[in-house]
């Protein structure tokens, strides 16, 4: 309810004093504040939804994923923004693994890993990708360079809301549940994920998923 009520009461605060605001410079700034109290809010919103549909298992396609297509989509979908950063944006894949789920959710998940190795990694840096099909399990490696995650962090960072540093990553747009949404992901697919990180080094998050399961 904090994470919700912090953007609504910028939003009422600032719009209650665009009344009496007289000049123009003040006035934009204020709707600027708005603009973006509002896109966090709708952003923490669709996360939610996210969030609670996966949590209920609703709507759930069951859909042969390609999952070399989709990582690649990924990754052209987040080029620019690591282009932006002049970080040195790699994928690899070896063999085309392929596993009954839903692709959104997949790719979604994908998204997530990926958008935070950029969001996390300094300009310059390096992310690199790797897709592995093994004998029975799909692997996704998504490595970077960025500041790394303290030890002490580590077990509590799938969690809803959960930030390493709350003004700075608060700072950077992120609603704190992107992790929370892969897990649950990641879970749904009957599959693991792993994080190795090393402070100033970088962080690399491993996600198995079984290629065959029981009830598939
Ligand atoms: P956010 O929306 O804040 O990015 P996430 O749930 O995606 O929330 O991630 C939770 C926290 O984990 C982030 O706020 C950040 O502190 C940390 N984090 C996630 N990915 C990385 C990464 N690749 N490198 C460093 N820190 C990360």
């Amino acid at each position: 309810s904090h994470e919700l009520k912090t953007p609504l009461t910028s939003i009422k605060g600032f719009s209650e004093t665009l009344r009496i605001v007289g000049d123009e410079a003040t006035k934009n700034k204020f709707l600027d504040i708005i603009d973006v109290e509002a896109e966090r809010l709708r952003r923490l919103i669709e996360d939610i939804l996210s969030l609670s549909a996966i949590e209920n298992q609703k709507s759930l396609a069951v859909e042969i994923v390609n999952a070399a297509e989709v990582v690649k989509e990924t990754c052209s979908l987040l080029e620019r923004a690591a282009g932006e950063k002049n970080i040195d944006f790699s994928l690899i894949i070896k063999g085309d693994p392929e596993f009954v789920g839903d692709i959104d959710k997949f790719k979604q998940m994908t998204i997530n890993l990926v958008d935070n190795a950029i969001k996390y990694t300094e300009p310059n840096g390096k992310v690199k990708i790797r897709l592995e099909e093994q004998p029975t399990n799909l692997l996704l490696k998504v490595m970077d360079t960025g500041a790394g995650i303290g030890e002490e962090h580590i077990p509590r960072l799938f969690e809803r809301f959960y930030r390493v540093d709350k003004s700075r990553d608060r700072a950077k747009g992120g609603t704190g549940l992107g992790l929370a949404i892969v897990k649950h992901i990641v879970l749904g697919f009957g599959g693991t994920i792993e994080v190795h990180s090393e402070l100033g080094k970088g962080t690399v998050f491993t996600v198995l998923i079984p290629l065959f399961r029981e009830e598939s």
